[in-house]
């Protein structure tokens, strides 16, 4: 703060010196003349700043308007609904690998049991040796294997307890408005 001297003169806050002064009404501060045209300079270019930040939000505000779904709250949506379509194709895909696999061993054992029964049957037309029991063993042989490659009893499809994405709730005003699945 400036402090008067004994021959009643202030000390300018900007260059220190005691000199006939003017106090600025919104600071009131004391500015030689010199200084106070600096001073109100100063506050002029603070104001361009603060114009040139209103152009810059009003360019957003209008650029907002006319594509809301660029909003933060749209891409934080858009981000959910990513994440989760990634999840959910990485476990299918994990699933189908599984699968895959397994099937391939599976196929591979009924192959082995119809060679056997193959065998079988050749041998027993060639030497003409079989009767009604066997016809009905190789019978329900054959159904036992069409079951198995069609329902492979070895490999079943559970839903779990737990749901692999996490629900999103939107809240307006505080009141708890849609819950999205
Ligand atoms: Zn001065
Ligand atoms: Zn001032």
């Amino acid at each position: 703060m400036a402090t008067a001297t004994a021959a009643g003169k202030a000390r300018c806050v900007t260059c220190g010196k005691e000199k006939s002064t003017s106090r600025c009404d919104g600071c009131s501060q004391p500015f030689c003349y010199k200084h106070l045209g600096d001073h109100r300079q100063e506050l002029n270019k603070q104001l361009d700043e603060i114009e040139v930040s209103r152009d810059l939000f009003r360019q957003t505000l209008t650029e907002q308007s006319a594509k809301p779904e660029n909003q933060t709250l749209m891409k934080q949506i858009n981000q959910w609904e990513q994440d989760s379509i990634a999840k959910i194709r990485q476990t299918a895909n994990e699933a189908r690998k599984l699968i895959m696999k397994h099937t391939t061993k599976y196929l591979t054992e009924i192959e082995t049991k119809l060679n056997t029964l193959t065998k079988q049957l050749r041998e027993s037309r060639a030497e003409d040796d079989f009767i009604e029991a066997d016809l009905q063993r190789w019978n329900k042989q054959l159904t036992q294997m069409n079951n198995e490659l069609d329902k492979p009893s070895t490999i079943k499809i559970q839903h779990a307890l737990t749901p692999l994405i996490n629900t999103i709730r939107i809240n307006l005003s505080g009141n708890l408005s849609v819950l999205y699945f």
